[in-house]
C-alpha cells in the first residue's frame, strides 16, 4: 500500500495489528458493547515455549499488552495439561508424516515453533478485563476458556455444528495476535488464542463460556476441560448420537476423555459400559466412575472385538423376538455406541504399553466392536492412515462421527456439564490426580506424557 492510498479501516487495522488473521478477528465489532475496562502493563508469570526440543518451555515473565474489540482477559483458576499439548510443551519431535499433508502451511509462513508461545488447551478463571466490543461477559465472572469456540452466528453454528464454529479456521500461526511482551520485547502469543500454563489467558470472547458456580478450581478445570468437554459431549450432547437409555456403549481407552465419556454414557441411561485400557489403574478408575466391565486390550488381544460383541447381547437372539443378535457367521452383537479415544503415543507409557503406539489398531477395533448399524465417535489424534474391512465399511451400516470436542456445542453443554458436577453427576476428582501449581506444571506435564497419572491440572 503507498502513502497517498487512502486507508480503508481494513488496511489501518492490518497495519496496526500487522497480521490478516488477527485484523480480521479484531474487526468484527458487536452492535451492544460494555463499558470497556482495560488493564495494560501488568506483569504476570507464564510458561513461554520457544524453540526445538526438551527444555523449550520456561517460566518467564510477561508484561500484558493493551486489549481491545472482543478481547477478553481472564486470571487463570485452572487449565488441564492435555496429552495432545505433550509434543509441543515437553519438546517431543513428532515421527516424520508418512505421506504430504495437502493442508500443510505454504512455504514462508509463520512457524510457531519460532514464536514465544504459551501453551495449553484453555481452563478455568475470572475476567479481569474486557474489550469495548464484548458482550457475553462481564468483569468478576467466572468462565471456562473453552478448547473450542463457540460464536453462534457462523455458517456452522447456525446450522447446528459450533463444535465446527469457523473461528476454528483461524488459530494459525498467522492469526495469533500478540498478548504480552517478555522483558527483551520478544511478543508473546498464545496456543489458539487461549493459552492456560500462565497466571492470565487473553482469548476473544467466542471462547469464553460464562460459568456460575463456586465449586473447587481444580473439580471446575477437571470438568471444564477439553477431554472432559469432549467425553461428556460425546455422550451427552446428542449433537452426533443420542445414547439410548439401556443401551450398551464401549468406550476404547480410558484417559480423562474416556474416563469422561463413561460418566457421560452412565449419566446417559447406559446399562452395558465396557470400558477398555491396558492401564490398571485407569481400569479401577473406569469401574468406580461406571464402567460394568473392563478389559485389558494387552489380555484380548485379536479377540477384543469378539470379547466386546459377546458382553453385548440382548435377553434374546430370536430373530422373531426381538432379539438384537443378527445371527450368522458373527457370533455377538456389538456395541450400540463405541467412543474411541485411544490416541498415539508420544512417549512409551511408564505403566503398561498399549497394543499399538500409533492409535491406529484401537480405531480399527473401536469401528469393528460397533454393532451393525450402530454409532462411533473417534475422538483422538492417530499417526497413519486407518484401513477397515471394505465391506463393513461399505454397507455395515456404522455410523462414523468425527468428534471434535464430541460434538459439543460449548455455550450450550458446557453450563450443563458443570451442573453435573455440582449435583454430583460427573466424579471430577478421580480423574484429576495430579494438581500443581503453576512452579509444577513441567515435572506434572511428564507424569501426563508417561501416562504415569491420568491426567494433571495446574492452578494459578
Ligand atoms: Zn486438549
Ligand atoms: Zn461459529
Amino acid at each position: 500500500m503507498s502513502d497517498d492510498e487512502p486507508l480503508s479501516r481494513r488496511g489501518l487495522l492490518k497495519k496496526t495489528v500487522g497480521v490478516a488473521g488477527s485484523a480480521a478477528l479484531l474487526a468484527q465489532t458487536g452492535a451492544f458493547g460494555q463499558a470497556p475496562k482495560t488493564i495494560t502493563r501488568k506483569r504476570f508469570k507464564a510458561w513461554i515455549s520457544r524453540g526445538e526440543g526438551p527444555g523449550r518451555t520456561t517460566l518467564q515473565d510477561a508484561t500484558l499488552r493493551p486489549i481491545g474489540g472482543r478481547q477478553v482477559v481472564v486470571r487463570t483458576e485452572a487449565t488441564n495439561l492435555c496429552y495432545s499439548n505433550v509434543p509441543a510443551v515437553l519438546g517431543i519431535q513428532p515421527p516424520a508424516a508418512t505421506r504430504p499433508n495437502p493442508l500443510a502451511a505454504p512455504p514462508g509462513a509463520r512457524r510457531l515453533n519460532d514464536m514465544a508461545v504459551i501453551q495449553g488447551h484453555g481452563g478455568i478463571g475470572v475476567v479481569e478485563a474486557v474489550g469495548p466490543d464484548v458482550r457475553r461477559v462481564q468483569v468478576g465472572d467466572r468462565v471456562c476458556v473453552s478448547g473450542t469456540p463457540h460464536c453462534g452466528v457462523c455458517y456452522r453454528c447456525l446450522r447446528g455444528r459450533s463444535d465446527m464454529c469457523q473461528f476454528l479456521s483461524a488459530i494459525g500461526p498467522d492469526d495469533l495476535v500478540a498478548i504480552a511482551d517478555l522483558k527483551d520485547g520478544t511478543p508473546v502469543y498464545q496456543n489458539s488464542h487461549i493459552g492456560g500454563l500462565a497466571e492470565l489467558m487473553v482469548t476473544f470472547e467466542e471462547w469464553v463460556v460464562p460459568i456460575f458456580t463456586k465449586l473447587p478450581a481444580a473439580d471446575v478445570g477437571m470438568a471444564c476441560s477439553c477431554v472432559a468437554v469432549a467425553g461428556l459431549g460425546a455422550t451427552t450432547a446428542h449433537a452426533l448420537m443420542q445414547i439410548e437409555p439401556a443401551s450398551s456403549v464401549a468406550v476404547v481407552g480410558c484417559g480423562p476423555l474416556g474416563l469422561s465419556a463413561v460418566q457421560g454414557a452412565r449419566i446417559a441411561g447406559a446399562t452395558t459400559i465396557i470400558a477398555i485400557d491396558p492401564i490398571s489403574v485407569r481400569r479401577d478408575a473406569a469401574k468406580k466412575v461406571g464402567a460394568t466391565h473392563v478389559l485389558d486390550p494387552n489380555v484380548e488381544g485379536d479377540g477384543l472385538v469378539q470379547r466386546v460383541r459377546s458382553l453385548t447381547g440382548w435377553p434374546t437372539s430370536r430373530l422373531w423376538s426381538g432379539g438384537r443378535n443378527p445371527g450368522g457367521r458373527r457370533p455377538g452383537s456389538g456395541a450400540d455406541y463405541v467412543i474411541e479415544a485411544a490416541g498415539a503415543e508420544h512417549v512409551p507409557p511408564k505403566l503398561a504399553q498399549s497394543p499399538d503406539p500409533t492409535g491406529i489398531l484401537p480405531m480399527q477395533q473401536a469401528y469393528q466392536m460397533c454393532s451393525l448399524g450402530g454409532q462411533l465417535i473417534t475422538t483422538s489424534l492417530v499417526r497413519g492412515d486407518i484401513s477397515l474391512p471394505g465391506n463393513l465399511f461399505s454397507f455395515g451400516g456404522v455410523t462414523h462421527h468425527g468428534g471434535q470436542a464430541g460434538g459439543c456445542s460449548p455455550m450450550k453443554d458446557i453450563p450443563r456439564f458443570v451442573e453435573m458436577l455440582e449435583k454430583g453427576q460427573y466424579d471430577a476428582k478421580t480423574l484429576a490426580t495430579t494438581v500443581v501449581p503453576i512452579e509444577g506444571m513441567l515435572e506434572a506435564y511428564e507424569e501426563v506424557a508417561y501416562r504415569a497419572t491420568i491426567t494433571g491440572l495446574m492452578t494459578a
